[in-house]
């Protein structure tokens, strides 16, 4: 049975966000930057050369253009942590040029710190620490780096005759550093606390599965509780109805169990039906592993009655419906199919005594679902063949017949092995 889905408040965090988002916050943060340099340039408090505005507005708007193009190739998309990386670098690849052409302006300072910090924090939801570490230090460094080096070609070129103070100059990129170091530190805590709750979720997942795995397991005999293996047939048939192949379902019951009982007490007759049931599994897993080559996939990873194994498509389904009854279902089996499973069980079953004492056999009657019937109906020819196997002398395998009904029941199979 599938675990159910856990509430979205309990969902998983994710890693982070699609490409499509970081290129729409991208697009915002450079529209609102382009925006305010605008605004400051045409008020004369940052200066900007013409061309320099040409360079950093075709540049900027290039840079987003690659990478919504990126997003809508028809290739493997990278990672959106790496995609905000990237994002973030391109950002503050674009505010050094706009911190050198803006050099020695107070207010582009200002504004560099800005550019910085947006360009920054693209990156906080999805990057990597590591990643976040590298792009604060550069970023930090870069605002430094751009002053001073236009500080030393002033000099240079003999357009300046001294160096400024170094304090008004370095503290943009001081205050910046703090932001910068605060940012990080903030995502860093983040990121152990997303952590954290990715842990609990999957061990909240892993405990839903086992309590799930539990509530349709019959404790005794470890095979599907009624409601359960009931729901599966039910949901084959419906996958049958779609035209989903072949299908039977074989109920099985126990010889005289009541006399066992009777006759070694119910904790014995409590072991046989541990005991019954794997050998029961035991051939249902013989004939899987031989049908599973042959068939077609894509049935429900449902049908699996153990779980402890991979869930694999075309597998059989066993579970116990009440005292020492049980059904096995058959997806993708023919009638004749069925009965080569049910009489493997049957021999599986009478073939040694258990406990190395115990002689058990069983009687097993089979039905193949007819399009359009119920599920009732389809247990219920089950049941008739089940009667007749019982009425013949039972350890034996009975098949219903299309319309059902007592005197319909009509096939028996061969019984080279009579059992004890
Ligand atoms: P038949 O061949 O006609 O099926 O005979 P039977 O004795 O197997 O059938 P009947 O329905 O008369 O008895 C079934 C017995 O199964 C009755 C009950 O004591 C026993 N039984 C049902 N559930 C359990 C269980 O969980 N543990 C044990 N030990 N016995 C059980
Ligand atoms: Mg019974
Ligand atoms: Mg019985």
């Amino acid at each position: 049975m599938e675990a159910p889905a856990l509430p979205a408040s309990l969902a998983v965090v994710p890693s982070g966000p699609g490409s499509g988002r970081i290129d729409q916050r991208a697009a915002l943060l450079y529209a609102a930057w382009a925006g305010i340099a605008a605004l400051a340039q045409g008020a004369g408090t940052v200066p900007l050369p013409a061309g320099a505005a040409l360079v950093l507005g075709l540049g900027c708007a290039l840079t987003l253009g690659l990478f919504l193009g990126l997003a809508r190739l028809p290739v493997e998309q990278p990672s959106a942590a790496l995609l905000a990386t990237a994002q973030s670098l391109m950002g503050i690849v674009w505010s050094t040029l706009f911190a050198w052409y803006t050099a020695g302006s107070p207010a582009g300072a200002v504004l560099s710190v800005g550019m910085y910090l947006s360009a920054s924090a693209l990156a906080v939801p999805a990057a990597s620490l590591p990643a976040l570490g590298i792009l604060t230090c550069g970023a930090a460094l870069l605002s430094a780096a751009a002053p001073l080096l236009h500080q030393g070609l002033l000099l240079q070129s003999g357009a300046s005759t001294a160096w400024a103070p170094l304090l008004p100059l370095l503290l943009p990129s001081l205050v910046l550093s703090v932001l910068l170091a605060a940012i990080y530190l903030a995502a860093r805590t983040l990121t152990s606390a997303r952590e954290q709750l990715q842990a609990r979720n999957a061990e909240l997942q892993a405990g839903i599965e086992q309590i799930t795995r539990r509530a349709e397991r019959d404790q005794l005999t470890n095979s599907y509780n009624r409601h359960s293996i009931l729901e599966l047939v039910a949901r084959e048939k419906s996958r049958a109805d779609r035209g989903g192949g072949d299908l039977c379902v074989c109920l099985l019951d126990i010889d005289h169990f009541k006399n066992m009982n009777d006759q070694y007490g119910h904790q014995t007759g409590d072991r046989i039906l541990a005991a019954f049931a794997r050998r029961v599994r035991g051939a249902l897993r013989t004939m899987d592993t031989v049908n599973t080559a042959g068939l077609p996939m894509g049935l429900p990873a449902t049908l699996v009655e153990d779980h402890s194994e991979p869930r694999t498509a075309g597998r059989s389904a066993f579970g116990r419906v009440g005292g020492e009854e049980f059904i096995v279902l058959l997806p993708e089996t023919s009638l004749r199919g069925a009965l080569r499973c049910a009489e493997r069980i049957r021999q599986a079953v009478v073939r040694r005594p258990f406990d190395g004492l115990h002689h058990v056999t069983v009687s097993i009657g089979i039905a193949e679902y007819l399009p359009g019937e119920t599920v009732s109906s389809l247990i219920g020819r089950a049941d008739e063949a089940l009667y007749a196997a019982k009425h013949a002398g039972r350890n034996q395998v009975h098949c219903a017949t299309p319309d059902g009904g007592r005197s319909a029941i009509v096939m028996r199979t061969f019984m080279k092995s009579t059992g004890p």
